[in-house]
């Protein structure tokens, strides 16, 4: 590959971007080590080129965020956290991690922040232990808790596994749009915890907060736990913090998806989490536009607990995501950032009203976030040969489960769709009238085979549909400054 060399051959030195420069030059110098490895990229930056990006969770980060990622802070051990390693010749890493603290306690308001978790899945793990550790507290526990490491015996380590296993969990199901991680029976959190669910209302297919404070009165749980994957809506924080407090438990969010339209100040007041949960997790690459890594922010009493996250349940922090992720909440932190934010909500909403105008019912009716589930079983097919149909249309999204879905995670009667990385393009509410067109019409030009999985489309309404992503892609080009 010569990349670099031909960019510079086509442009003048004025016009010539600096990242684009060191893109490319990594590009060139990968292939000489790695043809596999750097084809494999620039395969998926065709790909990601030809493609409508439509997965809820997935964004385009800036090429500063990428960068900062590709360096010899990838070296560096770190264990600990800021000025308190157990390693040696920490200070530039001490540096970069301050800031990315700084630059996200500023972005939420936030009173204590940590920026080392290596993924959503991880934060949420070093949360539910932090609430273990620091909320469990009987006498047995505070007695044992005073002893020595070396002089706790192997019934001690019983008696406190049993005491901290043993708590309650309550989150959204899977089901109604939770996460994996909230307790669903194959995630450690249902191992680590007695897990228990609240799910939408079977018809509103929306929270329901006195049917969700009935369960939390019932069950007690030592956490209560808001945030989903997969639900259109705004959730009312106040309301659930007043649930937990008469349940008696912490309250936690897990803001992965939406932090974005937090950090926007599209969510405010009630339904900021911020003020209201004692703990908010987070992913930093979803609507929030950074690196793929974690997130904690907190009230300052689980601040010391939260920071022996590594090595408590986690390993060494990676230095060069936490510098990405410091430019990633710079980046959020800009004027510009808000208006991103409500943009995408703008198109989400535009893009569900005209799909619902064309006739394809949509979870709750609508949306007030980002992400909105469409319910495929009037074209007589499932969730997955929607995607498999939309994908050869050349637009990405995933199946997904409605609200107490029949056809079961695997198969699904739907189909998620976000409007994040679109945004990120420029697009606008005219652009989603003409992806809601096109979904449309492949959704109706496809009739499954004879399983679940297969599927034909008329190969006609194919043509006209990848025409059209096309053209749309050539009006909101891909990572348009880089030119190959
Ligand atoms: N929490 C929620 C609500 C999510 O939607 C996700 C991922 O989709 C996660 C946690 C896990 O994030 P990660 O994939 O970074 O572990």
């Amino acid at each position: 590959m010569d990349f670099l060399s031909k960019y510079l051959q086509s442009t003048g030195e004025k016009e010539r971007n600096k990242a684009v420069i060191a893109y490319l030059a990594s590009l060139d110098y990968i292939s000489a080590d790695s043809p596999k490895i750097a084809g494999s990229i620039l395969q998926e930056l065709k790909d990601q080129r030809s493609h409508l990006k439509m997965i809820a969770s997935e964004n385009y980060s800036s090429l500063a965020v990428q960068l900062a990622m590709g360096n010899l802070l990838t070296d560096k051990y770190a264990e600990g956290f800021a000025n308190h390693r157990f390693y040696a010749g920490c200070s530039n890493v001490d540096a970069i991690e301050e800031e990315a603290i700084n630059q996200v306690k500023q972005l939420f308001g936030a009173e204590f922040a940590y920026v080392q978790p290596h993924s959503g899945a991880d934060a949420n793990l070093i949360a539910f232990l932090a609430i273990l550790i620091e909320k469990v507290q009987t006498p047995e526990v505070e007695r044992l808790g005073k002893k020595k490491v070396d002089e706790l015996s192997a019934e001690d380590y019983e008696t406190l596994r049993k005491l901290l296993m043993n708590q309650t969990l309550l989150g959204m199901g899977l089901n109604s749009g939770g996460h994996l991680t909230h307790g669903y029976r194959h995630n450690l959190s249902s191992k680590l915890m007695r897990a228990f669910s609240y799910e939408v209302d079977p018809k509103t297919h929306l929270l329901d907060y006195d049917a969700i404070e009935r369960m939390a009165l019932e069950t007690k749980p030592l956490i209560l736990l808001a945030g989903y994957s997969a639900y259109p809506r705004a959730i009312n924080f106040a309301r659930m913090k007043e649930i937990a407090v008469k349940a008696g438990s912490v309250f936690m969010v897990d803001m992965a998806h939406f932090a974005g339209l937090v950090a926007g100040k599209v969510f405010k007041g009630d339904f900021d989490p911020i003020p209201h949960a004692d703990i908010v997790t987070s992913t930093t690459h979803k609507t929030l536009r950074g690196p793929r890594g974690g997130l904690i922010l907190a009230k300052k009493e689980f601040g010391d607990i939260i920071n022996k996250g590594c090595p408590l349940a986690m390993g060494g922090p990676l230095p060069h995501v936490m510098a990405a992720k410091a430019i990633a909440f710079q980046e959020a932190n800009k004027p510009s950032f808000p208006h991103y934010a409500a943009q995408i909500v703008q198109n989400a909403q535009a893009l569900a009203g005209e799909l619902m105008r064309l006739g394809i019912p949509i979870t709750t009716g609508g949306t007030d976030n980002h992400l909105l589930v469409a319910d495929v079983t009037s074209f007589g097919i499932t969730g997955r040969q929607a995607e498999g149909a939309l994908r050869a249309a050349k637009l990405t999204l995933n199946r997904n489960t409605i609200p107490f879905d029949p056809q079961g995670p695997w198969y699904t009667s739907g189909i998620r769709l976000g409007t994040p990385a679109l945004t990120t393009l420029g697009m606008g509410p005219a652009e989603m009238k003409i992806i809601a067109k096109v979904i449309h019409d492949i959704l109706k030009s496809t009739k499954a085979k004879e399983d679940r999985s297969r599927f034909v489309t008329e190969e006609k309404t194919l043509l006209g549909a990848t025409q059209q992503v096309e053209e749309l892609l050539a009006t909101f080009p891909v990572y348009p400054e880089i030119r190959i």
